[in-house]
């Protein structure tokens, strides 16, 4: 058959170039990821092999195979895997299908800039060997038995499709080293680099020499069946590298044997910085093995959503190897393990939290918000996830943390519950009129500024026998809590008889938004608030119901005025003189627009809210 020659994808095009002429200095790590394809293939294959019959047989020990043709700069890494027909032959090696690389390709465009370090960050796969090559042979057969090909290319454009009268199934791949990387044809830097990076490998991994005599390269068990004591913190991190595609380094890591019923073993790693899938749901997993076999790499049974950041590997024999995917959701044993897994990675957290706090905060500020999704699925890691849990508050600041059992430790005198209020950011919470009388009693208030936080107080009622209590809503009984109250400026205080006919005023303006108007006690510089029923909903929760359903109407809520404050002391007299008054009726509406502008809510009509407030304004002398 005559030769035919391809494209490449224009991505892969682009991709191949920047290899090609990448400053990348850690060219090494191309050999890591051709061992790892190979990898891969061998899983597949063995994979293929517990359910069909009609694979083809390899004569050789499944494993990958390197060796060197010095003399005419030769490479080759060659496997016993499922191999490639035709058409996956050009799909994969023409086109670029994996997502991480993708993301590669995004990523440098945004920056625009050829920072050697991405290229490290998103296994890059086959291409990287470019980084070494400057002619890249590819010959393999698939196990399926149909026919043998030989792909060959230069990187420059386009690449050779022919046929290829290679019998065994399985890949080889010849590299024929640039002139000025000789270096990766010395046998003492290839071990090198096997052991440094493919010692996880749970193939053999083989040096043959000129005699093709054996050497296996990388040790025999893979880092999760060795005991702790056999492995080293590198050989986690290369793990860690291999599963997550993550090139940082782990924030911390989980190594269970587990026997009794249901023996197992894993590691799970917590990332330092959040992944960029985080929020695509369905990519979380663990890889699962049983028995050697790689079964599927995303095993989402083997760990709960609320935990996706973390990546890791369990293998165990008490699954039938040809457990299908379908069968792995109704299989019972692997809640057993992911039962296991939670509770080790919780506690492990909360030995981080207690004797790194630091590390630990950091670890909050990214996934903290991710974690909380747990109250809601895990009732039975309850108390777990409260000691995790972190807030700012009143006393933080911006940048500081509190936990439950802080908070409680340091509550005021006589405070029976913890006191919350919810928002979009910490800065439009903290100068929310809510909190006047509460900070004014050295009361802290926690503040709950991630959207789940409206789920977590729901699922989460109670800390011990204090309940989370929403400030912005329904009484607030701060008599004898806390400190002294700071007073308004003001000493005089309107009585509720002094009151009763503004009040009137404010019910017959504004009779379709509000439930009603009260007299309050949770304000001190302010002239009211608005505040939900007690079991109604905050208005933040009513703004993320509006966001997701423009139905969604609202309840309504009730409007708190502050007896001491100048601007209602000077309407109560305007309201016992003439309650029909128009200017009064005008301030009226403005303050209730004001109060919706302190919660963060958008005023009914900003038009005339402007014309208003302006009008008022004029009046006074600037
Ligand atoms: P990735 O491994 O991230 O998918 P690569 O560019 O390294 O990206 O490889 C692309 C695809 O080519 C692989 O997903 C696999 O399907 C195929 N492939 C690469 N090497 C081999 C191999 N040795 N045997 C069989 N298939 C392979």
């Amino acid at each position: 058959m005559s030769q035919e020659i391809h494209s490449f994808q224009a991505e892969t095009q682009q991709l191949l170039n920047l290899m090609i002429h990448s400053l990348y200095s850690n060219k090494e790590i191309f050999l890591r990821e051709l061992i790892s394809n190979a990898s891969d293939a061998l899983d597949k294959v063995r994979f293929e092999e517990i359910t069909k019959t009609t694979l083809l047989t390899s004569k050789l020990e499944a494993g990958i195979r390197l060796s060197v043709k010095a003399d005419e700069r030769k490479l080759i890494i060659e496997d016993t895997g499922i191999g490639m027909t035709r058409d996956e032959l050009i799909a994969n090696l023409g086109t670029i299908a994996s997502s991480g690389t993708k993301k590669f390709l995004e990523k440098l465009s945004e920056s625009d800039k050829k920072d050697a370090q991405l290229i490290g960050q998103f296994g890059v796969g086959f291409y990287s060997a470019f980084m070494v090559a400057e002619k890249i042979t590819v010959e393999t057969r698939p196990a399926s038995g149909g026919d043998a090909w030989l792909w060959e290319s230069q990187g420059n454009g386009t690449y050779a499709l022919n046929s290829s009268t290679r019998e065994e199934r399985g890949t080889r791949i010849e590299l024929l080293i640039k002139e000025d990387e000789k270096e990766f044809l010395e046998e003492w830097r290839l071990k090198g680099i096997v052991r440094k990076y493919s010692d996880y490998v749970t193939y053999p991994v083989l040096w043959k020499d000129k005699e093709d005599k054996e050497e296996r390269l990388n040790k025999s068990t893979p880092v999760w069946a060795r005991q702790k004591k056999d492995n080293t913190p590198e050989d986690y991190k290369e793990l860690y590298k291999q599963l997550s595609n993550d090139w940082q380094e782990p924030l911390m890591w989980e190594h269970i044997h587990a026997e009794g019923l249901m023996p197992f073993q894993a590691v799970a790693f917590v990332p330092s910085a959040v992944p960029f899938d985080l929020y695509q749901r369905d990519s979380h997993g663990l890889h699962l093995y049983v028995r050697r076999v790689s079964i599927t790499d995303k095993c989402k049974e083997l760990i709960p959503e609320y935990l996706r950041f973390v990546s890791g590997v369990v293998e165990t024999d008490e699954l039938p190897l040809n457990v299908s995917r379908e069968i792995l959701q109704q299989n019972n044993k692997l809640p057993a393990i992911r039962k296991q897994i939670v509770k080790k990675i919780l506690s492990s957290l909360q030995n981080l939290a207690k004797n790194e706090t630091e590390k630990y905060n950091s670890f909050y500020a990214q996934f903290g918000a991710v974690l909380k999704e747990g109250f809601h699925f895990d009732h039975d890691n309850h108390e777990a996830l409260a000691e995790l849990a972190r807030f700012r508050s009143t006393k933080t600041g911006p940048d500081g943390w509190v936990s439950l059992k802080e908070y409680w430790e340091r509550k005021a005198d006589a405070q029976k519950e913890i006191y919350f209020l919810s928002g979009p950011s910490f800065e439009a919470v903290s100068a929310s009129p809510h909190l006047e009388s509460l900070t004014s009693r050295g009361i802290e208030v926690l503040f709950l500024t991630d959207p789940i936080d409206e789920w977590f107080v729901m699922d989460y009622p109670k800390f011990g026998e204090a309940a989370l209590k929403s400030v912005a809503k329904g009484q607030l009984d701060l008599d004898g809590v806390g400190t002294e109250p700071r007073k308004s400026e003001n000493e005089e205080q309107a009585s509720p008889e002094q009151l009763a006919p503004l009040l009137e005023v404010f019910r017959r303006k504004c009779s379709d938004a509000l439930k009603d108007v009260k007299i309050s006690n949770r304000l001190v510089d302010s002239p009211c608030c608005l505040v939900a029923d007690e079991h109604g909903l905050s208005a933040h929760m009513e703004r993320l119901m509006k966001a997701t359903n423009k139905e969604f109407a609202g309840n309504k809520r009730i409007l708190e005025v502050n007896p001491s404050h100048p601007i209602i002391l000077s309407l109560v007299k305007k309201a016992q003189n003439n309650s029909a008054d128009t200017a009064l009726e005008e301030w009226v509406e403005v303050l209730y627009d004001t109060a919706l502008l302190a919660e963060g809510s958008p005023v009914r009509n900003p038009g005339v809210f402007a014309k208003k407030l302006t009008k008022m304004l004029e009046m006074q002398k600037v």
